[in-house]
């Protein structure tokens, strides 16, 4: 990476319930890879990565922080908080507890994080509501887009259905988030 500098420096949170997919998503974000059966005690907790802006011409180096098995505890401090630009707020598209809950773990974020973070609303795992071929996989989506959509909207949440297994969406969730910061720096919110 010799040579290769950045231009802002962003720090991300990930928050949500257990099991959405949270170390998934980093993992997949830092690594392009997918683990099926990750070891929920050794959560990831940090990742770094590089993403290119084009429109702005700027890179951004994302830092990101999972909450690495401490939701269950409710114990996330304000230090995790501190400083993060932005969060995705994660759900499990086959999991409409883990919708349902989103609403209290926003309620955390507004509570503890900087008012101007930008958060985003990722339903996480679309790749189980996909047609497989083999008649398995379809119909098991929980939580109807429309409906998540909608929430995100009246919340102020930027939204993206993404999949840590496919990877569809996840750097254009973090780029999404990413160019929201740059515009709100750019009009000095
Ligand atoms: P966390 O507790 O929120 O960090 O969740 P994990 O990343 O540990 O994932 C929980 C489980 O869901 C694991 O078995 C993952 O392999 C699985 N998982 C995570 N993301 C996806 C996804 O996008 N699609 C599918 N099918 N499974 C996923």
């Amino acid at each position: 990476m010799a040579g290769i500098t950045w231009h802002y420096v962003l720090k991300f949170i990930i928050t949500g319930d257990a099991a959405v997919g949270k170390s998934s998503l980093l993992v997949r974000l830092t690594d392009q890879r997918f683990l099926a059966n990750p070891d929920p005690t050794l959560g990831v907790e940090f990742g770094s990565k590089l993403i290119e802006i084009p429109e702005e011409g700027k890179i951004v180096k994302l830092q990101c922080w999972d909450t690495a098995g401490t939701e269950s505890f409710r114990s996330i401090t304000r230090s995790y908080y501190r400083g993060a630009a932005g969060c995705l707020l994660v759900y499990d598209v086959t999991s409409r507890a883990s919708f349902a809950n989103a609403r209290s773990w926003l309620a955390d974020v507004r509570e503890h994080a900087d008012p101007h973070l930008t958060c985003i609303l990722v339903g996480n795992k679309v790749d189980l509501c996909e047609e497989s071929g083999e008649g398995t996989s379809s119909g098991r989506r929980e939580v109807p887009t429309e409906e998540a959509e909608r929430w995100a909207e009246e919340e102020g949440l930027l939204f993206v259905e993404a999949s840590a297994k496919s990877g569809r969406n996840v750097e254009a969730a973090f780029e999404q988030a990413s160019r929201d910061i740059l515009d709100k720096i750019k009009r000095g919110v």
